[in-house]
């Protein structure tokens, strides 16, 4: 069995004790242990901010960019292997485990662009020099400093590659050191990346560390240039909003939390057309696409009465075929949730939902899985409920069911009833709209850009084109308003706002430029 190790201050420790067990969810086998207990983590702190900081912050964009670029060609060459570690610890299909691994090294790689396309510069310049003076030669620039801080990651379980990674690439682009904290329960892959990183002998002196484990007392020791940036459960980023680096030190905090994403169909949508047929497929990939487990996945779908039947017919026909079980070939259209306590949350929260809402296809009973023995690994079908009255549930907009799980929820086909539905869920990081009727969605945009970080708009010229909504690409903004956390990564350059202090330069035009 293997025993997870941290790397802090450019070694690998092992903290005391026996640790945690990481399982396989399909068989229940345990796989590693790890703890954090008694490493040093204030030393880890400090060597990544004296070493790590100035060894990044002396490189240029370009630099920065080649080593991203470097870093995506590392893992890549492992990629194989990858995808069974992340399939015996995070239950994942081949197709999940791509997901999660190319998506990766796909933000490495875009990344790695941008820096390249920055050049020789170390800094950004932030707009253009203003006049300030009676003449042309007092002026002012903003620009962006990489802070002299460390950055500390935090991710939740059902991204261990690309959680980690597009984190990564933005903060090493900027020029910020890495303390890297996966969940414990999945952390198998995150550890087998960062050790191949670290053997590659491509990372700059104190860069990244890896806090395989519970966070411990980190935060303690973290000060006014150092960032969090967080992602997991609502619950646990509101400790995190509180903790005293955050509240007294100014420790900058981003936050990406809980989400109850929706798909809206509009009035116009007619079953068996091209946009009928985009909307179902991607609904169907949302709940079955790591098993549910993604931030992402469309929670609530807004559908006309009209035609709230033949949506429930059709996704509990595709839903219906998809074979679950542990994904060791490539019948398994969905493998387990990733961890005992996954299951007993997804099966209390399907129950709990069925207070407002009736069983369509699926729902809580034991499944039979393929590939395992019967009564082994966390298993649960596909399952798509229906709202009894949408518009007076509350519970259906505010509890997250983490798993393959999504609630139809039928409607007037108006725009203030789809609105007050988007509304409900408080805050949200995408939700997807099939619509042509452009009136109609001009309509609705108000209310969709208010609630999320980002919006879908599905339409009969582009259906054959629109990504999955469940995709998070790196040029664009992920996250959202509200209970999904307030917060912003990625975004191309945006992303880097989060690891750089802005400031206003305000002096001599000839100095100025000279400088900068
Ligand atoms: P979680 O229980 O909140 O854990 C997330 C991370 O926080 C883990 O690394 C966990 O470490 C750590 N953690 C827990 N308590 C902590 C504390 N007091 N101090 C410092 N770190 C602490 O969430 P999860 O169960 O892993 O993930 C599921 C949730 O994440 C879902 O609600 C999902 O919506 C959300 N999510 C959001 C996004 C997004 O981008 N918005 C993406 C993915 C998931 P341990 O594992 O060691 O306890």
């Amino acid at each position: 069995m293997q025993r997870l190790q941290s790397y802090l201050c450019d070694t690998w420790q092992d903290g005391q004790g026996e640790g945690r067990a990481l399982v396989n969810p399909s068989t229940e086998a345990v796989v590693a242990t790890t703890t954090t207990r008694g490493l040093d983590l204030g030393a880890a702190a400090h060597y990544a901010r004296t070493v790590g900081g100035p060894a990044l912050r002396a490189l240029t964009f370009a630099e920065r960019g080649s080593l991203l670029k470097a870093m995506a060609r590392a893992i890549y060459e492992h990629r194989e292997a990858l995808l069974d570690l992340s399939r015996d610890n995070n239950g994942t299909t081949r197709g999940d485990g791509k997901f999660d691994i190319d998506g990766a090294t796909g933000t490495l790689a875009a990344y790695a662009r941008l820096g390249r396309d920055l050049g020789e510069r170390t800094f950004l310049l932030d707009g253009e020099a203003e006049k300030l003076g009676s003449g042309a030669r007092y002026v002012g620039q903003h620009v962006r400093m990489p802070r002299p801080g460390v950055a500390v990651h935090i991710n939740a379980f059902n991204f261990p590659a690309w959680g980690t990674f597009e984190k990564i690439a933005v903060a090493f682009l900027a020029g910020v050191p890495v303390i890297t904290k996966p969940a414990t329960a999945t952390a198998h892959l995150t550890w087998r990346m960062v050790q191949i990183l670290v053997e590659s002998g491509i990372l700059p002196a104190g860069s990244l560390s890896l806090l395989c484990g519970s966070a411990g007392d980190l935060l303690d020791h973290l000060g006014p240039q150092d960032g969090v940036a967080f992602t997991g459960s609502a619950d646990t980023g509101a400790v995190l909003r509180g903790h005293a680096c955050v509240v007294e030190r100014s420790t900058r905090i981003n936050i990406e939390a809980d989400s109850l994403n929706s798909a809206v169909l509009g009035p116009d949508v007619v079953p068996g057309t091209d946009l009928w047929h985009c909307a179902v497929r991607n609904i169907v990939k949302d709940i079955t696409q790591k098993t549910g487990q993604k931030c992402t996945a469309v929670r609530r779908i807004m559908v006309p009465e009209a035609v709230a039947d033949d949506l429930s017919s059709a996704l509990a026909e595709e839903l219906g075929r998809v074979q679950v079980g542990y994904p060791v070939d490539r019948s398994v259209g969905m493998g387990p949730v990733a961890t005992a306590a996954q299951l007993r949350d997804v099966r209390a929260g399907i129950e709990a939902l069925c207070e407002e809402a009736d069983v369509v296809v699926g729902g809580t009973a034991p499944v039979q899985a393929a590939h395992t023995e019967s009564g082994t690994g966390f298993f649960v079908a596909p399952t798509l409920l229906r709202a009894r009255d949408a518009a007076s549930a509350t519970r259906l907009h505010e509890l997250e069911v983490f798993g393959p799980c999504s609630t139809l929820m039928p409607y007037d086909g108006s725009v203030d009833a789809a609105g007050d539905l988007l509304a409900k869920g408080q805050g949200m990081l995408v939700s997807s709209v099939y619509a042509d009727d452009r009136s109609w969605v001009g309509g609705l945009l108000p209310h969709a850009a208010a609630w999320n970080g980002r919006v879908v708009m599905a339409s009969k010229k582009v259906a054959d084109q629109v990504l999955p909504p469940g995709m998070v690409l790196p040029n664009q903004m992920h996250g959202g308003p509200g209970r999904a956390g307030g917060g912003e990564e990625l975004g191309g350059l945006r992303g880097l706002e989060f690891y750089t202090n802005r400031t206003a330069l305000q002096g001599d035009a000839g100095v100025l430029r000279k400088l900068l």
